[in-house]
């Protein structure tokens, strides 16, 4: 996976090639699907969610520039695998999940593999991001936004960095935001699909009403 998904297709940083070598995929992945746990796939995981294509979570985990130490946020915890990726390099990760039961599940997870010191999941609307706590070093967040929502870019560092998919429901470009003394400079970082945000500061409902029954 890291050879020929990761290297092979540009992810650079020893760091998070190292992390992803070293951190197992099958405890995130469900028991049904096993063999597929290093696949160069998103795979489904319960609630009708996904955990990430290995090089997607490579690609963002990149753009963060995550150090040992460095504060992370990250908006929707999913399995708890990019959250894992992030601590296993030594970042301190605070991940908010809209669905209860699969920020239980990832906690568990992320505990049994002792990583538990290092990564908070609270159960939210990550949209809004975590006002009140020291700005974020980097922000992360792991589900489609129709634009970057508006109350996360305050709540970086200075310096900090914001990943994101934004766009339509459908197709999005993945974006980031450097966070500097006169403002933020964004950047596209290339196409991307991924599950949509849901909450204020993404779209406002699951799937619309014109969706059901759609043959994509
Ligand atoms: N990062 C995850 C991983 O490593 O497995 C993959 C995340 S999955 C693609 C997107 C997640 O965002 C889903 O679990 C979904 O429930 C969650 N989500 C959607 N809207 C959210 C919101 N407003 N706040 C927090 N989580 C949200």
């Amino acid at each position: 996976m890291v050879e020929q998904q990761l290297r092979a297709r540009g992810i650079a940083s020893e760091a998070v090639l190292a992390a992803m070598a070293r951190l197992p995929r099958e405890p995130f992945v469900p028991a049904e699907l096993q063999a597929s746990a290093y696949s160069d796939e998103a795979l489904p995981i319960p609630a009708g969610q996904s955990i990430s294509q290995p090089y997607m979570v490579g690609r963002m985990t990149e753009l963060l520039d995550p150090r040992p130490g460095k504060r992370i946020l990250e908006v929707g915890t999913g399995s708890g695998y990019q959250a894992a990726v992030l601590a296993t390099i030594g970042c301190r990760v605070t991940s908010i999940e809209r669905k209860t039961a699969l920020a239980e599940a990832a906690s568990v997870r992320i505990a049994a593999l002792g990583l538990g010191g290092l990564v908070r999941i609270e159960v939210g609307d990550g949209s809004l991001g975590r006002p009140g706590e020291p700005p974020f070093d980097g922000i992360v967040v792991t589900a489609a936004a129709p634009r970057v929502p508006p109350a996360l870019p305050d709540q970086l560092a200075d310096g900090g960095r914001l990943v994101a998919p934004i766009g339509r429901r459908d197709h999005q470009e993945l974006i980031l935001l450097v966070r500097g003394p006169q403002g933020w400079a964004r950047y596209d970082c290339g196409p991307c699909v991924f599950v949509p945000l849901v909450g204020e500061g993404g779209f406002r409902e699951e799937m619309p009403r014109r969706w059901l029954g759609r043959v994509l």
